[in-house]
């Protein structure tokens, strides 16, 4: 009998033969991704339903020497979907029955989740508790997943934006099958008062870990949430011209620095906005080999009301009224720019492409800017994310590098810059058509030549595609990928746990 047939046999026997899937139509669902680098189907897929299966899973892979690949929702749509890190590793699958909500505490606005649980499961439980608690969302997939997502470092838009950040007490199966409970979890008794309250208990801090690496599979977690606003009011501000972004940076600049605005902003270009309304009008003309001419692409923001660049922010208060004063001081502001033209709240509800921002701003999943991944025929879609200093010539800067090779390679500039006070996260999305050769060959290359460019600059990405792990990893210096490896060694010393991921094992 091979190793994985052992493997397969001994997880049947914990749990249970109905919960293992080698069937054609799960091998093609599993190994596909949005990516330029083709498939990796899967060897298999198991199904836990607990801790303990999850462990014993762990365990048979150690004495069977099989590679694991842990998914909690698998929707990391545009960074891998739901596909492991090479073909022929087991996908561990926790979305299908650990999906539970473990605990809602609307005392202290934190909520307990295991791996499946997805922003939409969340958000409905909240609400059929009455709505008193918002939790943050990312603009994605809906049926994206509240821990898997914290685990790829994955953030949203209101106060509570940073994912990680805001998750607080871990559970974790070990490489080596053992049960790790990060901070005051750590405390070895039963009753825990402060595991999900008590963000820096003793010692090192180590939920850290487990973000974007392969140390072992989370499976539980907090997450806290922030009390439900009465009024939630956003503000927009559209700009004319591309190069209205610097000027666009230093006045978001100092607006979050004092944190008188208490949400992210979105800067999004007019294609990341357009996009998931429209198909590109001119990809026929092309046959997919040019971008967008700037005229077409003028014409679409124009007919949606929108400019070269949309800003949006959000308000939280008491009622609509009672958020006025800030609005008009955001107004002020804004207005110092004679470019600047102010587009209200109750106005933006009714422009299609601002929807997205103003659900995620209201911690409401939206499946809207899905519609992104139609914008070229085929579904390729693959997402660069360099950081960006808050200083607008290295907005401008950075937008020139990125615009010039998506033109270059003939692909449509997308953009979106969710911007903090002194940094922000750059979402270039990078939309293909998956089922033609040569574009999926020029957004390898295009991925590839903007992160050069970038870390010419000393810029690094903060989150990559799976196919691109490796080659961000051998990207940074020695002492940090070995430090990664010496952790992997001890925690999951047989290697089973997702090799490969993020470069690491
Ligand atoms: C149009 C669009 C908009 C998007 N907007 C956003 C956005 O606003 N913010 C954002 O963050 N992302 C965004 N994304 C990216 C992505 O789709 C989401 O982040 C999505 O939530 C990630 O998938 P998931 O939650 O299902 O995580 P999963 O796929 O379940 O997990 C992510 C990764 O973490 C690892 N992992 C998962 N579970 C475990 C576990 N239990 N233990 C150990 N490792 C584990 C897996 O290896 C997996 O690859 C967007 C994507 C698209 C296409």
């Amino acid at each position: 009998m091979s190793a994985l047939e052992s493997f397969l046999t001994e997880v049947a026997g914990e749990i249970g033969a109905d919960e293992i899937s080698r069937s054609d139509e799960s091998i093609e669902r599993y190994g596909e991704n949005t990516l330029p680098g083709g498939d990796k189907p899967p060897a298999a897929i198991v199904y836990p339903g607990s801790t303990s299966e999850v462990q014993a899973i762990v365990r048979a892979a150690n004495i069977h020497k099989i590679a694991l690949y842990p998914n909690s929702t698998g929707a990391n749509i545009g960074l891998g979907t739901r596909c492991a890190t090479h073909a022929g590793q087991v996908v561990v699958d926790m979305g299908k029955r650990m999906n539970r909500i473990l605990e809602v505490d609307e005392k202290l606005g934190y909520a307990v989740v295991e791996p499946g649980v997805t922003y939409q499961m969340l958000y409905d439980e909240l609400v059929r508790l009455g709505d008193t608690l918002m939790m943050d969302v990312t603009s994605g997939p809906p049926h994206g997943g509240v821990l898997g997502n914290a685990l790829d470092k994955g953030a949203g838009y209101t106060p509570y934006f940073d994912h990680f950040g805001f998750s607080c007490g871990m559970e974790v199966v070990l490489g080596n099958g053992e049960i790790l409970r990060t901070g005051d979890g750590s405390l070895d008794v039963d009753n825990l008062a402060n595991w999900h309250t008590s963000k820096y208990s003793l010692g090192p801090i180590l939920d850290g870990l487990f973000t974007q690496s392969n140390y072992g599979i989370v499976t539980r977690m907090g997450m806290w949430l922030l009390p439900r606003p009465p009024a939630v009011r956003t503000f927009h501000f559209t700009f004319p011209d591309d190069d209205d972004l610097g000027e666009i940076i230093e006045l978001c600049r100092p607006l979050k620095m004092s944190n008188f605005v208490p949400s992210l902003f979105r800067v999004s270009n007019d294609l990341y906005l357009c996009g998931t309304e429209v198909q590109n009008p001119e990809y026929e003309a092309s046959g997919g080999k040019m971008s967008i001419s700037d005229e077409g692409r003028k014409a679409l923001h124009m007919a949606h009301g929108l400019g070269s660049w949309t800003v949006s922010g959000a308000f939280y208060g008491p009622s609509m009224e009672a958020l006025e004063p800030q609005i008009q001081r955001v107004v002020s502001h804004f207005g110092q720019s004679d470019k600047a033209r102010y587009v209200p709240h109750e106005r933006a509800q009714e422009m299609a492409p601002l929807e997205t921002a103003t659900k995620a701003f209201s911690g409401i999943p939206w499946s809207g800017e899905l519609g992104l991944l139609k914008w070229r025929p085929g579904g390729g879609n693959s997402w660069f994310l360099p950081g960006m200093t808050m200083d607008g010539a290295v907005a401008n800067e950075l937008q020139s590098i990125c615009r010039g090779s998506f033109e270059k390679h003939g692909f449509d500039y997308m953009v979106m810059n969710v911007c903090g006070p002194r940094f922000a996260r750059g979402l270039n999305v990078l939309v293909f058509n998956r089922e033609d050769d040569d574009e999926c060959q020029r957004a390898d290359a295009c991925y590839r030549e903007m992160s050069e460019a970038v870390i010419q600059r000393g810029i690094f990405v903060g989150r990559a595609p799976i196919d691109y792990h490796g080659y961000h990893m051998d990207q940074v210096m020695p002492a940090f990928r070995d430090s990664c490896n010496a952790v992997k060694s001890a925690l999951d010393p047989q290697g089973v746990i997702a090799p490969g991921r993020y470069g690491i094992g």
